[in-house]
């Protein structure tokens, strides 16, 4: 028979690695709280117009990302590519601009995108975003800029290049657009295939092209912040500002660019230029959107997100010691003392500390072995203990003894867990 494996570029995440994933994911949710974002947790599956719709037809994600399936000869759904429609998508569903004037929301969840499997590119991976909407800006979008640089120091994760880039909006848009496509024009047939088919209706996308020929072509072409409305100006003057203010460092790229319509003023993106990513740098991408709650039918709303790959960040973070499994693994002396043995682990769980033991009855050797390989102490239940109404803490690190009383063990345990 066949072997059942994962889909191509899907992966299984288990125990232990998932455990580096809990206390990423747990980092992240600590740092939305200390912002005030609260999660959303929108469908993993939703209509296929709503992504072709605010992420553009012209873009790779829309022209050969998408899994898209026909559910059951009636509807065109798409697994997800991305988190920043789904939640402009919920956003007007449920009318939240009439409740509240600043909404902050974060998601964490996996996204679908078919595109050749690489490291730290993946057919799903996990994203950690946010949106905020409802404040023009400049000084939230400093702020997010921030907390993301921060939150990546706090991960381990300090050699980073922010760069940071504005794409105006209206008038200046329009106005780009025109010198741009003037200025790419004459090397159309040195152009991508893409780009040729993107020149006309998505200028900006070949800035964005990651092939070759095309970035050479791209070195030369307009910049951007030379067209800027003297009010976009004064807003990217602003971040800049605060940024400089708070001490985050970045650096003012103008061929930075999101080629959707919609994007407007700040765009930003994080690359890692440590640890093991590769080719594969892009930590987190972000910008101001302050045109797609319009285009999706709702009142014009401003709005910011960013997107990370937690994929990425964890090629990114440093390698951190094993803290073991559990805190403390029981043992029995003997196999007549397991009723015991459960006892005690279902004392020591109800006190809030993570405990396991090996069951089965082996030899004493055999359970000293498994202690030693998931946890920092071990108990060892015997006859003369359970007399005496007191466990023994053995600490595995430094071979000392300990013994405490059955009430007073949590806090001995606590103690030597630091
Ligand atoms: P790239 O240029 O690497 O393709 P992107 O511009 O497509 O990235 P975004 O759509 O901005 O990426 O997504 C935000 C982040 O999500 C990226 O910076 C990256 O960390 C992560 N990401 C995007 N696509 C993948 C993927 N296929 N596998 C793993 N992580 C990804
Ligand atoms: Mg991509």
């Amino acid at each position: 028979m066949k072997k059942l494996r994962t889909v191509k570029g899907m992966n299984d995440i288990l125990p232990p690695e998932s455990a580096r994933w809990h206390r990423l994911e747990r980092a992240f949710r600590t740092t939305m709280r200390r912002h005030g974002f609260g999660e959303a947790r929108p469908p993993i599956v939703e209509p296929t117009a709503l992504f072709v719709r605010s992420i553009g037809e012209a873009t790779d994600i829309v022209e050969k990302e998408m899994y898209t399936f026909t559910d059951r000869g009636e509807k065109s759904l798409t697994l997800r590519p991305e988190g920043t429609a789904s939640c402009a998508r919920a956003y007007l569903q449920h009318n939240v601009q009439a409740i509240e004037p600043v909404t902050k929301w974060f998601y964490v969840g996996p996204m679908y995108r078919r595109e050749r499997p690489a490291k730290g590119r993946y057919r799903q991976f996990y994203q950690a975003g946010a949106e905020l909407y409802g404040d023009p800006g400049p000084y939230v979008d400093a702020e997010m800029i921030d907390m993301i640089v921060s939150f990546l120091r706090e991960l381990g994760v300090e050699d980073v290049e922010v760069m940071v880039n504005s794409l105006g909006s209206g008038e200046t848009r329009a106005r780009f657009r025109e010198a741009l496509v003037a200025y790419l024009e004459p090397f159309a047939d040195q152009l991508s295939a893409d780009s040729q088919r993107r020149l006309h209706v998505n200028p900006l996308r070949v800035l964005d092209s990651k092939a070759p020929q095309d970035q050479e072509i791209a070195e030369g072409a307009p910049n951007i912040l030379e067209y800027l409305g003297d009010e976009d100006r004064e807003h990217f003057d602003e971040v800049r500002a605060t940024l400089t203010a708070l001490g985050t460092p970045f650096v003012v790229s103008p061929r930075l660019v999101r080629g959707l319509d919609y994007y407007t003023r700040t765009l930003f993106e994080i690359r890692g230029r440590g640890g093991e990513l590769g080719a594969q740098n892009a930590l987190c991408g972000g910008g101001r959107y302050d045109g797609m709650i319009e285009e999706l039918g709702g009142k014009k709303t401003p709005a910011i997100g960013f997107a990370m790959g937690l994929e990425r960040l964890l090629l990114a973070m440093p390698e951190e010691e094993d803290a073991g499994r559990v805190d403390v693994f029981v043992i029995a002396r003997s196999p007549s003392l397991r009723r015991e043995v459960v006892s005690v682990c279902r004392d020591l769980r109800a006190s809030g500390l993570s405990v396991d033991a090996d069951l089965r009855g082996g030899s004493l050797k055999s359970q000293m072995r498994r202690a030693n390989k998931n946890a920092p102490l071990a108990i060892i239940v015997g006859e003369d203990e359970v007399e005496r109404g007191v466990l023994q803490i053995k600490n595995l690190s430094d071979s000392s003894q300990h013994e405490a009383t059955r009430a007073g063990a949590p806090a001995l345990i606590r103690e030597l867990l630091g």
